[in-house]
């Protein structure tokens, strides 16, 4: 079947997986959280004490791991690890660090490339990443680029650290936005970076209501 993909890419705390998750939604396609899975490989060397840093021992550990993507009675990804649900253990704020280090190993990426292909092969997705429009999907229908001010995404990130009972200070969350940032865009494989076809939405100044309209406004007038 030719599928439709949306690809939206772009740095932390932009409001990717909220805005992703909410239009694939209200379009009736699968949502496809790509950090959830990196996010999945960084807690499997955590919890093997392993350096995420570490080429070899990372990728010594690869064909360990069995990765499963499924989604709950409740519509959201799931993601399991030998068989364990570990969705919300991969949302601790120790696990980011580790998810950003093992995405910079080309071993690892590569790895994860057809898992990520072969979703949006078989259904209509809504993908986010920060690759997705430049590597995993090239041809992807619509690729958007969301971003917003370090700032702002900070205190975006801070307040739904409050909501979820475990808060950290403006200065270090923004800190962590700004090291993961420049990681994710000075790595050698498939750094972030906004596609050439891609249509960029800087939500800096606007609310998420908005957002989600504007979103769905490039989504429509480039599949119609
Ligand atoms: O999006 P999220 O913050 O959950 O992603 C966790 C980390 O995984 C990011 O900091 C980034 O380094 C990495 N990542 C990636 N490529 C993707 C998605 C996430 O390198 N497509």
């Amino acid at each position: 079947m030719q599928t439709i993909s949306i690809a939206i890419d772009g740095p932390s705390g932009a409001g990717k997986s909220t805005l992703a998750r909410r239009i694939a939604a209200r379009l009736g396609y699968l949502y496809v959280d790509t950090g959830a899975i990196y996010r999945t490989i960084g807690y499997h060397m955590f919890t093997k004490g392993v350096d995420p840093r570490e080429e070899p021992a990372v990728l010594a550990q690869l064909p360990e791991i069995r990765l499963e993507l499924t989604y709950g009675e409740d519509g959201l990804q799931h993601m399991l690890l030998g068989g364990q649900d570990v969705t919300k253990e991969i949302r601790l704020p120790e696990i980011s660090m580790y998810a950003s280090a093992v995405s910079a190993i080309p071993g690892v990426r590569a790895f994860l490339l057809e898992m990520q292909r072969e979703l949006a092969r078989t259904h209509h997705v809504v993908m986010d990443g920060r690759d997705i429009g430049t590597v995993v999907l090239p041809e992807a229908t619509v690729k958007i680029f969301l971003t917003a001010d370090p700032e702002v995404r900070a205190r975006r990130r801070m307040l739904e650290l409050e909501e979820r009972g475990t808060p950290e200070p403006f200065e270090s969350v923004l800190r962590d936005i700004q090291e993961r940032d420049w990681n994710d865009t000075h790595r050698a494989a498939a750094p972030l970076r906004q596609a050439e076809d891609a249509v960029v939405l800087d939500t800096t100044g606007l609310t998420f209501a908005e957002s989600e309209e504007a979103l769905l406004k490039i989504v429509e007038e480039k599949t119609r």
